[in-house]
């Protein structure tokens, strides 16, 4: 990484003539998603991503004016559906918008999260603030894939993908309550893939490294008062570890899409991590 080369072990059969063709095409012809979360940041690029490779995207977000000025940028193929994912019914109506306006839904991104303004100390730590943290963070990842599975289960296929985070992988690099939720959040992922597997839907999780979207932003300003957020973003990119690169939105998109296609018909109950080899040092304590 000291001087920008990636190391990753893959299996031979992956890098075949056809898949090398395969990655170049449309990956997602014909393809209907549903992505939480997508008004802004990670799931609005990777709406984007998925809509260039020839799907159509519902993006379901809480922020209704956002979403659809969303939706309208994004074009025909995306369309915009009201959606706090802390309510099963709001997931569950999401889930039948896609299927009664598209006929099928075969790809769920369950993205939505939040960041939580809390005392970074267990002994502080705010009970209620996890609760609300963990109804977004995790019951609505779980909703999600609940819901989806019941529409992909007679379906016999599908691709669930989750958003986790390097906090999920490491623990302590953010405020427990934020590291706490992620970490869960593998651990819901691995459980369902081990059922879900005989119907032949693939579920799996993507850890991105720090990110400026708004919501990273957000939780800075109340840790650095005085940094303005161009100042953020730097102390952000600051931070990666692989040289001449920074981790960005498009990034997480380009594993979601990997994940999300057929590229991936066999990977599943795996949690692709995004961070420029970031946990590898940090599993080092370098
Ligand atoms: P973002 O703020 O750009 O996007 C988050 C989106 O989720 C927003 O559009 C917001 O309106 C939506 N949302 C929030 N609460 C919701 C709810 N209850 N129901 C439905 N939608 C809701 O941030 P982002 O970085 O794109 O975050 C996407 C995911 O990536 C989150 O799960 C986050 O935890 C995760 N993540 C982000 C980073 C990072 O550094 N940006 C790193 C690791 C993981």
């Amino acid at each position: 990484f000291k001087i920008g080369l990636r190391s990753n072990c893959i299996s031979r059969a992956f890098l075949t003539k056809s898949s090398i063709r395969k990655f170049s095409a449309s990956k997602l012809e014909g393809k209907i998603a549903l992505i939480t979360g997508a008004a802004s940041g990670i799931g609005k690029e990777t709406a984007k991503k998925f809509i260039n490779n020839g799907a159509k995207v519902v993006i379901a977000d809480i922020q209704t004016k956002l979403g659809k000025e969303t939706a309208t940028e994004l074009g025909t193929h995306a369309s915009f559906i009201s959606c706090d994912v802390s309510k099963e019914s709001d997931i569950a109506h999401a889930v039948d918008y896609a299927v009664s306006n598209y006929g099928q839904l075969d790809i769920m991104f369950n993205n939505a999260g939040i960041a939580c303004h809390t005392p970074p100390t267990i002994v502080d730590l705010d009970l209620a603030a996890f609760d609300r943290v963990m109804s977004i963070n995790v019951r609505g990842v779980v909703a999600g894939i609940k819901h989806a599975s019941r529409v992909m289960i007679p379906q016999g296929h599908g691709s669930i993908l989750c958003t986790s985070s390097i906090t999920g992988v490491l623990g302590g690099l953010a405020q427990h309550t934020y590291s706490i939720s992620k970490s869960t959040v593998v651990g819901v992922m691995k459980s369902a893939a081990a059922e879900l597997c005989r119907y032949g839907i693939r579920i799996n999780c993507i850890s991105p490294f720090a990110i400026p979207t708004p919501f990273v932003i957000e939780e800075m300003r109340v840790y650095f008062p005085g940094v303005d957020d161009q100042g953020l973003a730097k102390m952000i990119h600051d931070n990666g570890v692989l040289r001449g690169a920074i981790c960005e939105p498009e990034d997480i998109a380009n594993a979601a899409l990997y994940l999300a296609s057929d590229d991936a018909k066999y990977v599943s109950g795996h949690n692709l991590v995004v961070d420029g080899g970031f946990t590898s040092i940090k599993n080092l304590s370098f």
